[in-house]
């Protein structure tokens, strides 16, 4: 039987969408509103995919063995079809592109230890409740989506937690965290744990993992009052702009021209057409 993958990628209708729209309404246009001729973007950087993909199945694993399920041997399978450099699934979802093997084995190196540092103490500490789990709820009537990596109980506080895998570069792994407390999409999963959980939900967890030196830092995301009220205010803003230019050709949306969003990260994905313009 072939290996099924699970999808760590985006939620239908979820924060990526409004965000950019408020960060450059001609990406959202590049990347939402073009319907048939809806641009692509590159692929995400694949370790971070990769390591992402290992934990959610290093955790549904866990979950179903919490359930009495040995059967669920999806991580060992996972891993060792990474570890051959296997190049797809039954859903054709690529493990490892060509002239990747590298960047695969080290993630395996980072899944190791992350394995010997935390995969008993959790397995005794949490109760895995949902892994990649897209949650969906109505806000002011119209659908909100947005994926959570994983959602525990803490056998301690006997709290709910969202936690939120992040891959970082070399920085301190604390100081790559603080970026996130005002971040939409982190903000948008407390809004949602608050609301599905009430007051058994304990907040959003960011499980820092560095990439540069295989070590893990679990970071407590804890959202301020004003900024949950401010979350709720923007995404009700960016909805009014997305609707706002709903009637206009994608390829007249505004444009941000800031290239500290045009050019961070190695550049947007859709530089060179909007550089050039038109959808050449
Ligand atoms: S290159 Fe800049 S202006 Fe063009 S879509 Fe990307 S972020 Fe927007």
């Amino acid at each position: 039987m072939n290996l099924k993958v699970l999808n760590t990628g985006q939620s239908t209708v979820g924060w990526h969408r409004h965000g950019t729209m408020l960060l450059c309404p001609q990406k959202y246009a590049y990347s939402y509103a073009m319907g048939e001729k809806r641009r692509e973007p590159k692929s995400a950087p694949f370790l971070g995919t990769l390591v992402h993909q290992g934990l959610a199945h290093l955790y549904l694993h866990m979950g179903l063995l919490q359930r009495g399920k040995h059967g669920g041997g999806g991580y060992e399978r996972w891993s060792k079809a990474v570890a051959r450099h296997a190049t797809e699934s039954d859903e054709g979802k690529l493990f490892t592109p060509p002239q990747q093997e590298e960047l695969a084995s080290h993630a395996l190196k980072i899944l190791r230890a992350y394995v010997n540092q935390y995969a008993d103490a959790d397995m005794q500490q949490l109760e895995i409740l949902k892994v990649e789990h897209e949650i969906k709820v109505q806000i002011d009537g119209e659908l909100y989506t947005q994926r959570a990596d994983l959602i525990v109980r803490s056998r301690r506080d006997k709290k709910v937690y969202i936690w939120d895998h992040k891959t970082a570069g070399g920085f301190g792994l604390s100081y790559g965290a603080q970026q996130y407390t005002l971040s939409g999409q982190i903000l948008g999963l407390d809004y949602l744990g608050t609301e599905l959980y009430g007051a058994d939900f304990g907040g959003v967890l960011l499980n820092m993992i560095s990439t540069k030196r295989n070590d893990f830092e679990r970071v407590f995301a804890g959202a301020a009052p004003d900024s949950r009220k401010r979350w709720l205010d923007t995404l009700r803003y960016a909805r009014e702009r997305i609707k706002a230019l709903s009637d206009r050709d994608p390829l007249d949306y505004p444009r941000t021209l800031d290239p500290t969003v045009c050019y961070a990260y190695g550049g947007c994905d859709y530089f060179d057409q909007c550089r050039w313009g038109g959808e050449s």
